[in-house]
């Protein structure tokens, strides 16, 4: 899955660089690490994209922003969706996880499978508050402003926060 960095590669994967995340707008999808290969050939390019958990609804607009962006640069796109191996926290850099936590998203926790599924609740997980870092959190509502985050609520700092759970 590791195409070579040719010219038109590195192009590519800068341009893809300004796409935001349609969750979270601070950061963008390969630094979120959801695009895993860009290779081309000739006019045609296919973009390996793994989502961040399977039925994300951002995942579409990621697509579609993807596509978009390789036709408004002259390519055939083929875009390509693999689920193993499976999106990990650890394609994000420090770096972004930084960015979210500035914009008042506390970075997911790692969490098992059972953890990731959108109706179940992260047990036994101590959420972080991204602004005092204290571990006194309660969860508020399963879902918040999108179907990909839970809103928390913090006890050390008396602020609302949210957990970024399926990113
Ligand atoms: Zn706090």
């Amino acid at each position: 899955m590791n195409s070579p960095l040719t010219v038109e590669v590195k192009e590519i994967w800068s341009a893809l660089n300004s796409i935001p995340d349609p969750e979270v707008p601070a950061i963008n999808i390969v630094e979120l690490g959801v695009v895993r290969d860009v290779a081309v050939d000739g006019k045609r390019v296919k973009v390996t994209m793994t989502p961040t958990y399977s039925g994300c609804p951002a995942m579409k607009t990621m697509e579609m922003a993807v596509q978009e962006l390789m036709v408004e640069m002259g390519y055939e796109v083929e875009i390509v969706i693999v689920y193993k191996p499976a999106w990990t926290t650890e394609w994000m850099s420090e770096e972004t996880k930084e960015k979210l936590k500035v914009y008042g998203i506390a970075p997911p926790p790692k969490l098992t499978f059972e953890h990731l599924h959108p109706f179940s609740s992260p047990k036994n997980v101590e959420i972080k508050c991204p602004f005092c870092e204290s571990n006194n959190t309660k969860l508020t509502s399963q879902f918040g402003s999108t179907a990909c985050k839970s809103l928390y609520f913090c006890e050390g700092c008396h602020q609302p926060f949210e957990l970024f759970k399926c990113h």
